[in-house]
C-alpha cells in the first residue's frame, strides 16, 4: 500500500482497518517507510507498507474489495503514476502465477520496486518469488532501483512517526 497525499500514515492504517472489515484477515504490517516517487518524480514522497494476509476470497474478489476500498477512501486518478491518497496492490496470492486481464500477479514490477522489496523484506526476506524463484533478499540485492526509501517506524504496528512531505 501506498500513500503521499494529506495524512499518509493516517491512509495507511484506516486501509489496513478496511480490509480487516472486508474480510481480509491481516496477519502482519510491515514498518512503515518512507520513500522517493519512482516514474513521475514532481510529487510528494510516499509512505509504504507491506501487508500479509490470509484471505478465503478469490484472487478477483480481492481486487474487487480493495479497489471498493480505493474508492472509498477517496482515491481519485487524474494522473497515472500520479499522487493518490491510498494505492493498494497485490504483490503475490500465494504461490499462484494470475493472468487475468485485469489481474497480474505477481505483481509485475515489483521486483524493480525498492519501495516494495524493503518493507517486503521486512515480513518474508525468505520468500520465493513464483515465477524467477529468487528470494526477496535476493530481489532486493539486485533490483536496480537505486531509489531513496527510509523505514520510519521501528517495528511493525508501532506508533507511525509522521515527518513532513518533501520535495
Ligand atoms: P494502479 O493505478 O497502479 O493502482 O493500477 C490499477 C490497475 O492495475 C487496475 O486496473 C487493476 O485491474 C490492475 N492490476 C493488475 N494487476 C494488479 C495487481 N496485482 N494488483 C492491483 N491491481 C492490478
Amino acid at each position: 500500500m501506498g500513500s503521499n497525499l494529506g495524512d499518509r500514515a493516517g491512509h495507511l492504517e484506516r486501509a489496513v482497518a478496511e480490509l480487516r472489515l472486508g474480510g481480509v484477515g491481516v496477519k502482519r504490517v510491515s514498518s512503515i517507510h518512507e520513500t522517493e516517487p519512482v516514474g513521475f518524480r514532481a510529487q510528494p514522497w510516499f509512505l509504504n507498507t507491506v501487508v500479509e494476509a490470509e484471505t478465503a476470497l478469490f484472487p478477483i474478489q480481492l481486487l474487487d474489495r480493495i479497489q471498493a476500498i480505493e474508492i472509498r477512501m477517496g482515491r481519485r486518478r487524474l494522473l497515472h503514476q500520479g499522487p493518490r491518497t491510498i494505492d493498494i496492490d497485490i504483490l503475490l496470492y500465494g504461490n499462484f502465477r494470475i493472468q487475468a486481464g485485469r489481474l497480474i500477479v505477481p505483481h509485475p514490477r515489483m521486483a524493480e520496486r525498492r519501495f516494495v522489496l524493503e518493507p517486503l523484506a521486512e515480513l518474508a526476506p525468505e520468500l520465493r518469488h513464483p515465477v524467477s524463484h529468487l528470494t526477496i533478499r535476493e530481489l532486493l540485492a539486485t533490483t536496480p532501483d537505486r531509489s531513496t526509501v527510509r523505514r520510519l517506524s521501528k517495528s511493525p504496528n508501532q506508533q507511525i512517526t509522521e515527518s513532513p512531505n518533501r520535495p
